[in-house]
Formats: structure tokens, sequence, C-alpha cells
């Protein structure tokens, strides 16, 4: 059942902040057996309430259980135990020693402190890992933290309303539920750092309103992400793996692949194999399957109802709307450069087949383009994947698959920008994804499960 979602009197807001600030000022949130409790804390309350936030997302999204567990809980986990796991360690001062020798007698030891009261703005795509992974980084760095997930997951925006005084310091771990005007009154007030993913039309908002306070500010945006298939690639494994990471989220994941530039040479082979791999993905239809979830909104329905209409290409696989949330999973064909499906990014289940000449000329279209957060190629030849990591920009560049490089946690992860920028925090305000690099090769591409029951059982080890 859904739950009506409870949105904070505005009145409250500046009080929040000013509780946040305060405690932040007192020094409670700095001594590390504090911080190494409320961690604690926040990898319990994902354990003690699993089954009911799993329920909340299916209620709000219609995510499967196992997708849950394993992207959105489990890393949330993760980011607790490898915390506390470095915690020692990031927060231990650092020395300088390659100073010039007439300095070489100076103390250069290099002390971190927290930054302060940070602000998170959050969606609703991955709502659990995008709002509690980063705070778990707050809470390591012994800041205090406000909270704001999104109103389009009221469920699970209600259900951690009610879970974090019972879990966190209520004096130090805030979470203020609304929507745009809820979020503008946040914003007004000065943090000492934000972090928001989301939108890029809304990070200009956010970076604006960072901007007036000269706020540190990470931003971490969406786009149109490609894929490339080289023509001497496996092109039926590639048609499965691109098709895998369309699917999953119904295509409403920031690095979903978007639109996938096909060599005209190979247009009819690319075809058969997407064909191949639908039929096998689902034999049934895919609104048949219990592992689809739904679009998020009926205004976000009406928008990619209205894109299947309005383009110019042909629809191949799917196609089908239904009600006002669920959608197939639809291949769309022979889309030209200049159509509506290549204008904004589509952020749900269309998968736009754009021909082009070459590889060659795919990478100058996606060099020509705004800074995608990834870029999926294809290929076995090594002169290929050198000229994509030289003409190409973007956060990550995924060799021979798509989606997972967010399960290898130990990788950079971020955007490049239009994308996004995850302004180098200064330690240790420890964001969930390290830093980024401007890119990120999985030259051996592997299916990797998160081990969720180690984690757990490593997260007990911790607590003892
Ligand atoms: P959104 O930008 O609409 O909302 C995100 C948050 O911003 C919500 O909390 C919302 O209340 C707030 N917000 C919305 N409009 C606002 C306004 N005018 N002023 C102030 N706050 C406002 O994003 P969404 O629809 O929830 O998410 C979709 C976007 O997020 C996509 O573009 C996707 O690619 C991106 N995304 C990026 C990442 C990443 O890690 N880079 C991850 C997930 C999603």
């Amino acid at each position: 059942m859904a739950s009506e979602l409870k949105y904070t009197p505005m009145s409250e807001i500046p009080k929040i902040h000013d509780k946040a600030v305060a405690t932040f000022a007192s020094g409670k949130t700095r001594p590390l057996a504090y911080r190494r409790q409320q961690l604690r804390q926040l990898g319990k309350m994902i354990q003690e309430n699993e089954a009911r936030l799993v329920a909340a997302l299916h209620t709000d999204v219609g995510k499967p259980q196992l997708e849950t567990t394993v992207a959105d809980l489990g890393p949330v986990v993760y980011a607790v135990v490898d915390a506390l796991k470095h915690l020692d360690e990031w927060t231990a001062p650092d020395k300088v020693t390659e100073v010039p020798e007439w300095r070489a007698s100076w103390d250069t030891t290099v002390y971190k402190a927290p930054k302060g009261a940070a602000l998170f703005v959050t969606p609703w795509n991955y709502p659990y890992v995008i709002t509690l992974g980063p705070l778990a980084g707050a809470i390591a760095a012994g800041c205090t933290a406000v909270c704001k997930p999104s109103e389009h997951c009221p469920t699970v925006s209600q259900a951690l309303a009610e879970l974090f005084p019972k879990y966190l310091d209520p004096e130090a771990y805030f979470l203020v539920n609304g929507a745009i005007p809820e979020t503008t009154a946040l914003l007004e007030l000065r943090w000492d750092h934000i972090f928001y993913t989301g939108s890029n039309r809304v990070g200009r908002i956010i970076a604006a309103a960072a901007a007036r306070h000269v706020t540190p500010v990470t931003l971490e945006l969406g786009g149109k992400c490609p894929a490339v298939i080289d023509p001497d690639t496996n092109i039926e494994l590639s048609a499965k793996r691109i098709l895998y990471g369309k699917q999953s989220n119904l295509g409403q994941i920031c690095v979903s692949p978007d639109y996938v530039l096909v060599p005209k040479s190979k247009q009819d082979e690319v075809l058969a194999a997407f064909e191949k791999v639908y039929n096998q993905f689902w034999p049934n239809g895919c609104l048949a399957s219990p592992d689809i979830g739904h679009v998020i909104s009926p205004a976000h329905h009406a928008r990619l109802s209205r894109l299947i209409k309005s383009t110019r290409g042909e629809v191949f696989l799917g196609g089908k709307t239904v009600g006002e949330r669920k959608m197939e999973i639809t291949v769309i064909k022979n889309v030209p450069l200049d159509d509506i499906l290549m204008e904004d990014e589509i952020y749900g289940p269309i998968l736009a087949l754009v021909p082009v000449d070459d590889v060659h000329h795919a990478a100058r279209i996606i060099a020509e383009r705004p800074t995608p957060l990834a870029v999926y190629l294809f290929t076995e030849s090594d002169d290929v994947k050198e000229k994509f990591l030289e003409r190409t920009a973007s956060g990550t560049l995924v060799l021979n698959d798509t989606y997972q490089q967010l399960a290898v946690h130990e990788m950079p992860f971020g955007g490049q920008g239009e994308s996004g920028c995850t302004s180098l925090p200064s330690l240790p305000f420890l964001p969930v994804f390290p830093p980024p690099s401007l890119l990120l090769v999985l030259t051996h591409p592997r299916r990797r499960r998160v081990p969720r029951q180690d984690l757990v059982r490593h997260l007990h080890a911790q607590a003892q």
C-alpha cells in the first residue's frame, strides 16, 4: 500500500538547518567512536527494515526484490562497511615529505577536518543508495547532514522519515520531505557542501543556489549515454548486454544505454540480434514478466508515449503502452540523428538504434554532443579502443558491457561536463563514490554480484 508522504512543514526547515549547524559546531559528530556508532546504526536501519524498504520501493516503482536488495540496499551496507573498515586510515593525518631541503625541518602534517553541515538532494530511481550512501560518507567524515529524498517515491521517503530518528542521532542527521518549495527553502540556507543527484536542468538550479554562498557542490547528473557496436565484435553478445542494461529499472537509470550507433554495413545483423535476444529475455512479452517494473509517474509515461508517437524512426520491437504506468521495452530502428528521440535523455524503456557510417563517424557524433555520463563501446579492436579513449569524453568509458560499472564500487564514478562534476571533496568529506577519473575501462567485463551475505556478516563482525 502506498503511504501518504507527509511533507516537512516549511517553518521547520530553517530550524532543522540550524540544528545541523549547531550540532556540528558543538563537536559532537567528530569523535571516531561516535562516527562508528552512527555508521553501525545506519547499517542496522537497513538490515532490520529490509523487508519494509523492499516493499516500499516495489509499491513506488514496481522494482523486483532482488534488484532492490542487490543494487540499492546492498551498496548502502557496503558503504557502511567500507567506511568502518577504513575510518582510521581516512582520518589519520598525512605527512608531506617531499619538500625542498630548506623547509625540511618544518612540520608539514596535513590534518583532515570535517566540512560541516551537508545537504543531500536526491532522486527516486535508486532512492536508498543515492541518499544513504553519501550519508554514510558524511557520517564517516564527521559531518552533520540533511537528506531531501524525492517526492516521487512517497512510500520510500515516508519510510525513511520514520526510520531516521529511530536509528540515527536526531540532533545530527535529518530527513526533510517535500517537493520544489521545500527544496528551494533548503537551498536558500547556507550549507558546507551540497550533494545533488538528478537531472541536468535541476543541477543548474542547485549549482546557482550553491554559488550564492560559495558552497562546494557535487553534481551527479544524467544525459544521453550512447552505445557503439563495432562491426567486428560479437554482435549477439553486444545486443544482449545493451538490452540487459536498458531493461534494468525500465531504463530509468542515469547510465542506461540511451541510443545505439549502428554501422550501416551491419544493420541487418544487429537488428536480427536484438530480435533474438528480446525474444529470449521475454518469450511471453515483457509486460508479462514479474521482473519488469513500471514507469515512475503518469506524466513520465505520457512523455515517453509521445516520443514513440512522434519519432521518425520505426518501432521494431515492443512499442505497446498500457494504462498510465506500464510500457513495453521498445526498440526503435532507423532513428535519424536529428530525431526527437535524440534531443533529451530518454530515461525510460525506449532504445533508439541510429545508423552511422562506421565507428569513426560514431566517435565524431559522441564528441560533438554534450559529454555523457557513460559511453559503451563494443569492440575487440585495440585501435578502436584507443580512438575512443582519445577522441571522446565521458564520465566513464566502458568496454563490452553496459551498466555493470556501477557494481564495481572500488572504481571511480562521476560525470564530466554536462553530466556533472564531482568537485574533488576536500578531505575527509567522503562521498559514496570515490572521486572520478575521466574514464573507467572494463576490459574484461564480468557479471559481478554484491556478496550481500558476506557484507552483512562483515557488518556484524565490525559491530562486535
Ligand atoms: P529531478 O532532478 O527531477 O529530482 C531530483 C531531486 O531534485 C528531487 O529530490 C526533487 O525534489 C528535486 N527537485 C526537482 N525539481 C527541483 C527544482 N526546480 N528545484 C529544486 N529541487 C528540485 O530528477 P529525477 O527525475 O528524480 O531523476 C532523474 C534524473 O536524475 C535523470 O536525469 C538521471 O539521469 C539523473 N540521475 C543521475 C544519477 C548519477 O549518479 N549521475 C543517478 C540517478 C539519477
